[in-house]
């Protein structure tokens, strides 16, 4: 449709607004008992501004407000909800544990078939539940410190593990020489045993290792990186960071929290390490694993996971791990996740990436849609080819962003609030939910494009 400056009100990109008001009183008294107004910073709206949505309920795909505005949900709660919004089995089981009481204090069943289930679908021999994917990710470093008796932590500028002190540090201006706190609240001294490198770069991990590999407990990284947009592995690079860390005694974590159970059977093990015939010394789970509640994981080698309390030196606890209700809807969630869950997830994902390419591309909106299996994300007008680290994913319009999401908003489609986010589907994205998406994609490019011009003018 030819598009005028001035397009009248019967155009999809001049539609009515939808009525916030609901969502602004909500989010005004948040603002007074709560910094922000919301508990975690990526549902604030400071990436793309205005008033993030107060939602009363979820179902399959779609999301609805306090104001009455239904929603496909392109979050999914930022990746646990593979099986979409009250899942009617999940919700039974988890009924039913609640009727049994909601916190014993003692072991119980279901925490040990879940662990099970997890053993079973990855290559970890043993794993220790958590409640969120950051203790998970702190419980491991404090392990492979622990278990080699050395202090160094190696991560990967523009990957995310949750908000743990060390692992909150920015590549500083001598690269590989040094890291700098992320946060105020983070002393110096947290971060002094952290090495930032730039992802995918073989030759920044060689040099590395062959300089300090002996002051190396792990290196960490996100087995496929969502949390700067999807930066996938390059061929091989997973496979390369493991080797490296066995040659020097050092052990590789592979963070699973976003990717597990989610992009296969097996999370990004299964597209890289079933298949070349690797495995990570630890790897972290949590999101899908919890079923929308919070529950996480750590695990791998045995005798890694030996040195933990009680059975080993290793101090590590929680008052609510393995709870009885998270962890059955994290055991039914993974029942459910059979490979006809997977196949839809990844047809679903498919289709919504290639019609936004191909919606941005007819509006004239340079962009990248960059994939790890059913995980994709857009960067918008960015100064590269392809995104492989964190300065290429930095160089996008964010601004440009910011117009596309309003309007897809607008549209009644929920995007992550930031161009730096996967986008996620789940097994509840059904024909309709996607042709709403669809729907929305053309206008929202349009206005994407307007921004653009107005940037580049
Ligand atoms: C979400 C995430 C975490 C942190 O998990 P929380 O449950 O939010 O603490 C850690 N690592 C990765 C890769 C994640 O995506």
């Amino acid at each position: 449709m030819p598009q005028t400056p001035t397009s009248s009100a019967s155009s999809p990109d001049a539609r009515t607004p939808l009525p916030t008001d609901g969502s602004a009183a909500w989010f005004e008294r948040a603002h007074r008992v709560t910094p922000g107004g919301v508990n975690s910073p990526v549902r604030a709206f400071n990436a793309v501004g205005g008033t993030p949505r107060f939602m009363v309920s979820g179902q399959g795909a779609w999301l609805t407000d306090v104001d009455g505005n239904d929603y496909v949900d392109l979050i999914c709660s930022w990746g646990p909800l593979l099986l979409g919004h009250a899942h009617p089995e999940v919700q039974a089981r988890v009924a039913e544990a609640v009727a049994r009481g909601t916190s014993y204090g003692t072991p119980s069943r279901s925490e040990v078939e879940l662990a099970e289930e997890i053993v079973a679908r990855t290559p970890v021999e043993q794993v220790r539940l958590v409640s969120s994917g950051t203790e998970a990710t702190m419980s491991a470093i404090r392990l492979a410190r622990g278990f080699t008796g050395r202090d160094v932590v190696v991560k990967f500028a523009g990957c995310y593990h949750g908000h743990v002190d060390s692992l909150l540090a920015e590549a500083g201006s001598g690269l590989a020489t040094h890291a700098v706190a992320g946060t105020p609240g983070v002393p110096a001294a947290s971060v002094e045993a952290t090495v930032v490198l730039p992802y995918n770069d073989r030759a920044a991990v060689e040099q590395l290792f062959a300089q300090r590999g002996g002051e190396i407990a792990c290196l960490v990284t996100e087995a496929s990186p969502g949390n700067m947009g999807v930066v996938p592995p390059e061929p091989g690079f997973n496979e390369f960071l493991a080797q490296t860390c066995a040659r020097h005694g050092a052990l590789f974590v592979s963070d699973e929290v976003m990717t597990g159970f989610r992009v296969s059977r097996q999370g990004q093990w299964g597209l890289d390490g079933a298949r070349e015939g690797w495995a990570p010394d630890l790897m972290t789970f949590g999101k899908v694993m919890g079923g929308g509640f919070p529950a996480a994981a750590f695990g791998g080698r045995a005798d890694v996971m030996g040195m933990l309390s009680p059975q080993g030196p290793v101090y590590q606890a929680g008052t609510l791990s393995g709870n009885p209700v998270a962890t059955t809807a994290g055991l039914t969630t993974l029942r459910l996740a059979a490979d006809e869950v997977y196949a839809h997830v990844d047809a679903a994902a498919a289709t919504v990436s290639a019609a936004a390419g191909e919606a941005l591309t007819a509006a004239g909106v340079p962009h990248l849609v960059q994939h790890d299996g059913n995980m994709f994300s857009v960067f918008f007008a960015p100064q590269v080819d392809r995104v492989v680290d964190y300065v290429g994913a930095a160089s996008q319009d964010t601004a440009v962003f910011r117009a596309f999401f309003h309007a897809m908003l607008e549209q009644g489609v929920y995007l992550p609030p930031s161009a730096f986010e996967a986008w996620f589907l789940s097994a509840a994205h059904d024909d309709r939910a996607i042709g709403h998406v669809l729907d929305a994609l053309p206008g929202a490019a349009r206005a994407a494009a307007r921004a653009h011009e107005g940037d580049t003018a």
